[in-house]
């Protein structure tokens, strides 16, 4: 049994077939095959019964699972696909919305099992309707068939802060008239003008005719909390009118580190050292500590000591980074 590399060891594969390791040992979901090795047992994970392993059989190059992702699970019928992604998030959570009550029922008897399994009936184009129940996700995994489905996903990755984003486009779901490949290229297309970045699309034949999924990053943003002993540095945005923090876009080739630092020289002119980094869920958080003036920078700078009044963005979460920067950098 030899851990997949491009799914970062969560699935594995023995002659030729996909495996995960089973959450829940003797108990079959769909009938599928286990097998036992040196006392792990394994859910055989058939691209016949499940798109996203057809996906990963097909050569799929983009899966952001890992072990302790949340996932939010769009139509996931009576868990099928969904119990293998319960297995893979081992340390994590699957949100699972259907909005079928009679597939729901299976799914409740699935998710009764799987501890890491929460099964939800409601409307995957509405998720108001569900938003209480769920915190922020990594990704979204998206399979309803049904019209729009770029749209459903990416209002979802929107509502929920996720990252990542999968959706299994049905080519007849959308319009049963067009070819299919112009279906998915209009998906991938509405999937970047929603502000998103294309990881991967992919056609799931021979597996699923007329069938694709599309995988996508929302882009990702960072801010830094550059500190000169107990004093933080802001910018004055000229078109928000306000001071902020020095942050902005992660592009393609660069690590948000790396982001941190660039936009900190670009936006005030210094140089900054990177100390921590966290995520905050829509965006990532620097702690630097201020280095040279080595330009004029593109905005006005100033360190406080306390914020000040006219801020650009929301002060009770400039206040909790700043304690966390003062916190970093006195260890
Ligand atoms: N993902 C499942 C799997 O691989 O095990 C199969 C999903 S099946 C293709 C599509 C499912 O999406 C159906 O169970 C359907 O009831 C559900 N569905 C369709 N539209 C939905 C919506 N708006 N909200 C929630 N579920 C929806």
């Amino acid at each position: 049994m030899e851990p997949l590399k491009c799914t970062d060891g969560t699935v594995f594969s023995e002659k030729g077939r996909l495996y995960t390791v089973s959450r829940n040992p003797g108990m079959r979901v769909y009938g599928e095959r286990l097998l036992t090795i040196s006392g792990t047992e394994y859910r055989e994970w058939s691209p016949d019964r499940s798109k996203l392993s057809a996906y990963i059989t097909c050569g799929g190059t983009a899966f952001p699972f890992t072990r302790s992702s949340h996932v939010l699970y769009l139509g996931a019928a009576s868990g099928t696909t969904s119990s293998h992604v319960s297995d893979i998030v081992r340390n994590g959570k699957v949100y699972c919305v259907e909005f079928s009550p009679r597939s729901f029922r299976d799914l409740v008897k699935t998710a009764e099992r799987r501890d890491n399994m929460n099964p939800i009936l409601g409307d995957a184009t509405d998720p108001e309707e569900y938003g209480f129940l769920i915190d922020k996700v990594d990704i979204v995994y998206s399979d309803v068939a049904q019209k729009n489905q770029a749209d459903i996903l990416a209002n979802n990755m929107e509502r929920f802060n996720a990252r990542y984003g999968m959706v299994c486009i049905k080519a007849r779901s959308e319009d049963v008239t067009a070819e299919p490949k112009t279906v998915f290229e209009e998906a991938r297309k509405r999937l970047l003008n929603r502000g998103c970045r294309i990881l991967d699309m992919r056609s799931l034949e021979p597996y699923e005719g007329a069938h694709a999924i599309i995988v996508a990053e929302r882009p990702r943003t960072v801010y830094c909390i550059v500190m000169k002993d107990d004093r933080f540095l802001m910018v004055h945005n000229l078109k928000r009118k306000g001071w902020e923090m020095p942050g902005g876009k992660v592009e393609n080739d660069e690590t948000t580190e790396q982001a941190a630092v660039r936009e900190c020289l670009e936006e005030s002119g210094y140089e900054a050292a990177l100390i921590d980094k966290k995520n905050i869920g829509y965006c990532d958080v620097c702690v630097c500590l201020l280095g040279k003036k080595i330009s004029k920078g593109e905005m006005e700078s100033e360190l406080f000591e306390t914020l000040p009044d006219n801020l650009a963005f929301d002060t009770d979460e400039y206040e909790n980074v700043i304690e966390w920067a003062r916190c970093c950098i006195r260890q």
